[in-house]
């Protein structure tokens, strides 16, 4: 990666999402770079401050074995870093563990969960399957019919706040965050040097696009496809019902799940729409997840609705994320694609990208992110 010259940034990046962020956190933190990054709207205005903030490696998602891993090392690099993130940024972002029940609603889906019970515990994942007497016997709000559950104890946090904390303790280390919406990468031969910002130009050593879904539009400035695409989900926040406090466990089924947070609000999700860049929240939504929820926890019949929410997740076709460098340049890397995950992920994959561009060893192989297994001509 080239430095930049005179008072211009080493690196320049484009969204301040918790990817970007984070990714500048780490080249700023431990590789000492001069670093801005450049959000057009306000730092985690996106998916990332409307997260439901679960650090989960099990779930409806059937991950490989090796993204699992990926996402455990993110949970785990978490755990590390939340004493320094608060020191330095002053937020606390209410990362606490709770436990998470993930119930079978008949018996092939007891069958199903059973059966990936040695393969989490093979990774390295504390989790025991409770049979239908086991979990009403824990006093839950899950809802009777439950033929068992598997039970893990899981990270969770406040998704805006963290975003907010990595944010500001990237400051901290010298990141400068500017406003501003990128149009283009500046090209010089066969390097990236820089942005451009609407009229003006932000010359740079090297440049990271991590704008999220909205990284398709960085496609016709890169001269390659982008396959991301906004995935909308929604989410319901609920009060308990008059007279009964927070339910202690959260509970995750197919797409539904209900989470009471440290924040106070009990988070129902969750939608998963192809609608283009509409990130407005539907009637619609709010009565599938809240049908959704009801079956689940009964006792959700007489939560009041505190708000409805809509946010976009950057999908790519194999559910994987792109992190690396951009095929055919020099110092023009991506990230993005981070769909599901983008919260738990956020900082492994922004300290690896970190190293991978500061020509280091990652902590995680990014192999099979590369962007470069989506790229085509265009
Ligand atoms: C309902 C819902 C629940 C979720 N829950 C979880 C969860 O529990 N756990 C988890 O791990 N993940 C979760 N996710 C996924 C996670 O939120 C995303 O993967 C993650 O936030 C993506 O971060 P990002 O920085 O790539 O994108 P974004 O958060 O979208 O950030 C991109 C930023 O780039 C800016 N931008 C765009 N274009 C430009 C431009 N041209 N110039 C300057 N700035 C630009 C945007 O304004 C935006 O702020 C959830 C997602 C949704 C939708």
């Amino acid at each position: 990666m080239t430095a930049g010259a005179g008072t211009a940034p080493d690196v320049v990046i484009a969204g301040g999402g918790v990817i970007g962020c984070a990714t500048a956190y780490f080249l700023a933190a431990e590789h000492g770079l001069r670093c801005v990054v450049i959000e057009r709207d306000a730092i985690a205005s996106g998916a990332s401050g409307g997260a439901a903030g679960e650090l989960g490696a099990l779930g409806r998602h059937h991950f490989s074995e090796a993204y699992t891993r990926f996402i455990l090392r993110g949970i785990e690099l978490h755990n590390d870093l939340a004493p320094a993130l608060r020191d330095e940024s002053g937020v606390d972002y209410l990362l606490r563990e709770v436990p998470l029940l993930r119930p079978a609603l008949d018996e092939r889906e007891a069958h199903e969960l059973q059966e990936q019970v040695p393969w989490a515990r093979g990774l390295g994942i504390d989790v025991e399957w409770l049979d239908a007497e086991a979990v009403r016997a824990l006093g839950t709000w899950l809802t009777p019919e439950a033929a068992g559950a598997t039970s893990t104890m899981e990270l969770q946090l406040e998704a805006y706040p963290f975003a907010l904390a990595v944010a500001q303790a990237a400051e901290h280390h010298g990141v400068e965050i500017r406003s501003g919406e990128v149009t283009g990468v500046l090209r010089e031969g066969d390097r990236a040097v820089g942005v451009r910002i609407g009229g003006e130009e932000l010359a740079a050593g090297a440049v990271l696009i991590a704008t999220g879904p909205w990284a398709v539009h960085a496609a016709a400035w890169m001269g390659v496809e982008v396959p991301v695409s906004p995935l909308r989900g929604q989410i319901v926040h609920l009060a308990p019902p008059e007279g009964l406090a927070m339910p202690e466990h959260a509970i995750s089924h197919g797409t539904g799940y209900l989470l009471p947070k440290a924040g106070g609000d009990l988070l129902a999700g969750t939608t998963q729409e192809l609608a283009g860049f509409d990130a407005q929240p539907t009637a619609e939504a709010q009565n599938k997840i809240m049908e959704a929820a009801v079956r689940l926890a009964p006792a959700l019949i007489d939560a009041p609705i505190r708000s409805l929410t809509a946010c976009l997740r950057p999908s790519t076709p194999d559910g994987l994320p792109m992190i690396g460098a951009v095929d055919g340049w020099r110092d023009l890397f991506l990230s993005t694609g981070h769909g599901f995950k983008g919260v738990t992920l956020a900082l492994i994959s922004g300290r690896s990208l970190a190293q991978l561009m500061t020509g280091g060893t990652p902590d995680v192989a990014l192999d099979d992110y590369a962007p470069a297994r989506h790229f085509e001509a265009p």
